[in-house]
């Protein structure tokens, strides 16, 4: 978790800040939900009390979906021991994810229905219901934040909750590449097919990530055949159709369509109130309706930012011991948007720059050309113009040749992810900020 709030802080921050305020705390343990981090003195502890511990919340909420209350107290000179302790270890590593577990909040009773995702909703819940024969496979498709991995694991605790018995697999398309790159090394493909063939339900999250190399694809079309000769349900969730994800070898994307493939759209006004809603009520937050009607016109694309903007509001509240009221979210949510990126870059300089580095034409990056050589930097460089300006998304969009708003978001968020893993991309990244940083 740690690892994973330092890097959100480092790509948000400027050096500088970042050395002074993140590299000199240190995490100390999460139990029951309480972090604590201990920082140096009074004014690094009011410094995170103001700036900060919102910002780790939502890092927190991102990563694993778990709600943390930090607490920043001032380390004493018996605390100074150079030793790493158990739990700070523990805080140090990753959590692990894609395993088995389930997120318990993903479930049908928790998602709310409106226009946007009532035929996707429909289509889990039927085939939850009457897993392996009615949908097979069920393919749900849309935008970031959306909902997709809240329903497909919706489908798997239903599944539990009607026979307990039953095996499910919740994997990320990189989880099955890297069990699979494992199982090859270890030389025990023998398991991984245990694992993988002997389910009654298979989810793989992301299928638009499923590496192009090394086989993957290859050992996933059999094990789909094996599923699905057996009749097992198999779910599957992307940001696009099959046929429009370009790493898809065309044996996979056909078997996709087999079943049936549902979009998921941005939820309309009402719809997020009423997430807005149902989320306060289960989280214990007061909030009046006035105050969710506000955060659900400010956030309009992604339910996971809408979450994340009501968080922020939650914990300004009780920073100021104040109650929630529409202008207190207004203020929340201004203070946390404030521009710190004013640095007088333009989107245009941007474009330039990521087209001179590529060697590409600033035109391929406003067009559609759909072709990985051009596709990759169109991203990045929609990547570098959220980071680094202060262009709204539908902006963004705009001058990239009239593109939507939510394709913005795919690509900062399909590069965001790409980061994690990728140190030639994140080496390129690094290489075209300096020279924008050092222009003129
Ligand atoms: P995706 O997989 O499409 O990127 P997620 O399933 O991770 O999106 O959803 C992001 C967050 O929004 C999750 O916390 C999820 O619970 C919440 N969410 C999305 N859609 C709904 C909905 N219709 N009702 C309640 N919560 C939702
Ligand atoms: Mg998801």
């Amino acid at each position: 978790l740690w690892s994973y709030i330092e890097e959100q802080f480092h790509k948000t921050m400027t050096p500088m800040s970042y050395t002074t305020w993140i590299e000199q705390a240190t995490p100390r343990s999460l139990e029951n939900n309480v972090f604590e981090v201990q920082v140096n003195d009074s004014l690094h502890k009011e410094y995170w009390d103001k700036n900060l511990v919102t910002k780790v919340i939502e890092f927190a909420y991102a990563y694993n979906g778990i709600e943390i209350n930090p607490h920043i107290s001032i380390r004493s000179d018996q605390d100074q021991d150079p030793v790493v302790s158990a739990s700070e270890a523990a805080v140090r590593a990753e959590i692990p994810r894609g395993d088995d577990r389930l997120n318990s909040r993903y479930t049908f009773e928790n998602f709310i229905i409106g226009k946007g995702n009532q035929m996707a909703h429909a289509a889990a819940l039927a085939v939850s219901e009457d897993p392996g024969t009615l949908y097979n496979p069920l393919f749900l498709y849309g935008g970031v934040g959306l909902g997709k991995t809240h329903l497909m694991q919706a489908i798997g605790h239903q599944m539990l909750a009607t026979n307990p018995d039953i095996l499910i697999k919740y994997v990320t398309s990189e989880d099955f590449t890297n069990d699979f790159i494992n199982s090859i090394r270890n030389n025990d493909g023998e398991r991984f097919r245990n694992e993988y063939r002997n389910v009654d339900l298979l989810m793989v999250d992301d299928v638009q990530f499923f590496d192009a190399k090394v086989g993957t694809q290859e050992e996933f079309f059999h094990t789909f055949n094996a599923l699905f000769d057996k009749k097992k349900q198999i779910v599957l969730t992307s940001d696009r159709l099959p046929n429009e994800i370009p790493t898809l070898e065309e044996r996979l994307s056909s078997r996709f369509k087999w079943g049936l493939s549902v979009d998921i759209n941005p939820p309309d006004l009402e719809t997020r109130i009423a997430i807005l809603r149902s989320k306060a009520d289960n989280e214990n937050i007061s909030a009046p309706d006035d105050a969710l009607t506000y955060i659900a016109g400010q956030v309009d694309s992604n339910v996971r930012e809408l979450e994340g903007a009501l968080l922020r509001v939650k914990a300004f509240a009780a920073l100021k011991h104040a109650a929630i009221t529409s202008s207190l979210a207004a203020d929340a949510l201004k203070s946390l948007t404030v521009a710190k990126k004013d640095n007088g870059l333009s989107i245009r300089q941007i474009q330039d720059s990521v087209a001179r580095y590529y060697q590409v034409e600033v035109s391929d990056l406003l067009g559609r050309k759909r072709v990985k050589q051009i596709v990759m930097p169109r991203q990045i460089a929609m990547y570098l113009a959220r980071e680094m300006t202060d262009s709204s998304l539908p902006k963004i969009g705009k001058e990239f040749g009239g593109k939507d708003h939510t394709t913005v978001i795919h690509a900062y968020e399909k590069i965001e992810t790409m980061l994690k893993t990728d140190k030639d991309l994140k080496n390129e990244v690094a290489d075209i900020r300096n020279q924008l940083k050092n222009r003129g």
